[in-house]
């Protein structure tokens, strides 16, 4: 029978009220936002160790990858940046995508909701995405079946339909959300998108509180870009759901603000929500440090930290919106090590409360 519940949230790995995390800090900007989430960490005594796995790209075969997958079995959460591929490989498989895949990570789910003070197209946006996270477009199921001719499978279940629709509607109930939008293609890809379709109305009668409707994937894109205020909780298969979300990042703030939040029965994995290797300004002391620790904190809440996670909220909120230091990618003129410093000294403050009251 298919499970109701949405996530397990079962903190892992927990020696002496510290827990164990995986972390893989991937390519490009990924080590040194890594470096970052410890620094603050450490300030702000967060009780969490690390368990980092580094995996070369340049290496054949999946040892890096295996051993990535074992450690996140046994601490059950992991965070990380983005893992390069080799493309001259051919037929070379996403070491992400292979992640999510053995650990039916079946949804990913980003919040955007907009930073005051960060110049925007449209102001104070603040919606939720939902995407499956494990099959359709991404089922890397292609072949040439004769020479010229390529076949992509695109492959939808209703039982991963279903779990990523329960997500999305326990999300908005629980969240306080009024609406849940199904975005498709329903009306080309009648069996696949119609199943698709199809589950999320099934689904949704179990909620008769919310607001369900549904939309075809390029009106949506139309939609999002002129009024994206219509939208609460969204809901799609998996290449919709990273196409929209870099729209929806677009519109509010860009790659380096938002986290991406990868969740199955048993692990989760926090990353940043549009998930970019970012090698052109690796080293630059430029990215923006802001998303991967917008992911830490969603980490820390998963885990239970909450007051961690609170604070340390807080410091980022005060240093882009009231502080106004902001990397260069949200208009600002501050370097990454800037904005994590004014982070800590902003913590150093609250700690004063926090220890005391
Ligand atoms: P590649 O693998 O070649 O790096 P990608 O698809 O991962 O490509 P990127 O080019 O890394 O995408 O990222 C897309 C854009 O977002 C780039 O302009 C990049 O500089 C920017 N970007 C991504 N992450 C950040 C960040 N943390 N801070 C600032 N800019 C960022």
């Amino acid at each position: 029978a298919l499970q109701k519940k949405t996530t397990t949230k079962i903190p892992r790995a927990q020696y002496g009220g510290r827990n164990a995390v995986t972390m893989l800090p991937g390519g490009g900007i990924g080590p040194e936002l890594m470096k970052y989430v410890r620094d603050v960490f450490h300030f702000a005594g967060v009780p969490i160790d690390f368990e980092v796995i580094d995996i070369d790209p340049s290496t054949e075969g999946n040892d890096d990858l295996d051993y990535a997958i074992t450690s996140i079995k046994r601490n059950g959460v992991a965070i990380k940046g983005n893992i390069e591929t080799k493309s001259e490989e051919l037929g070379a498989v996403s070491r992400n995508v292979a992640l999510r895949n053995e650990l039916d990570l079946y949804v990913n789910v980003l919040h955007c909701k907009s930073y005051p003070g960060i110049a925007t197209r449209h102001p104070n946006i603040d919606v939720i995405i939902v995407r499956q996270n494990t099959e359709g477009e991404y089922a890397m199921l292609e072949h040439e079946s004769v020479p010229g001719v390529v076949e992509s499978m695109k492959v939808v279940t209703d039982e991963n339909a279903e779990r990523v629709a329960r997500f999305a509607f326990e999300y908005a109930k629980n969240n306080g959300r009024k609406k849940v939008t199904t975005i498709h293609k329903a009306n080309i890809m009648k069996l696949s998108d119609g199943l698709f379709l199809e589950v999320s109305k099934r689904v949704a009668k179990d909620y008769p509180n919310l607001e369900h409707n549904n939309m075809i994937i390029d009106n949506c894109c139309m939609q999002l870009v002129s009024n994206p205020y219509q939208f609460d909780v969204m809901n799609m298969t998996n290449l919709y759901g990273t196409i929209v979300s870099n729209v929806l990042c677009g519109l509010s703030g860009g790659a380096g603000l938002y986290s991406g939040r990868n969740y199955g029965d048993h692990y989760a994995i926090f990353e940043p929500g549009t998930r970019n290797t970012g090698t052109a300004i690796a080293g630059k002391n430029i990215a923006n440090p802001i998303a991967m620790l917008n992911s830490a904190v969603d980490m820390l809440v998963h885990l239970g930290h909450n007051d961690h996670a609170q604070v340390i909220s807080e410091a980022i909120y005060q240093t882009i919106s009231e502080d106004n230091l902001r990397t260069p990618d949200i208009g600002g003129t501050a370097s990454s090590t800037d904005v994590i410093e004014n982070i800590m000294k902003v913590l150093s403050k609250k700690r004063v409360h926090w220890q005391h009251g």
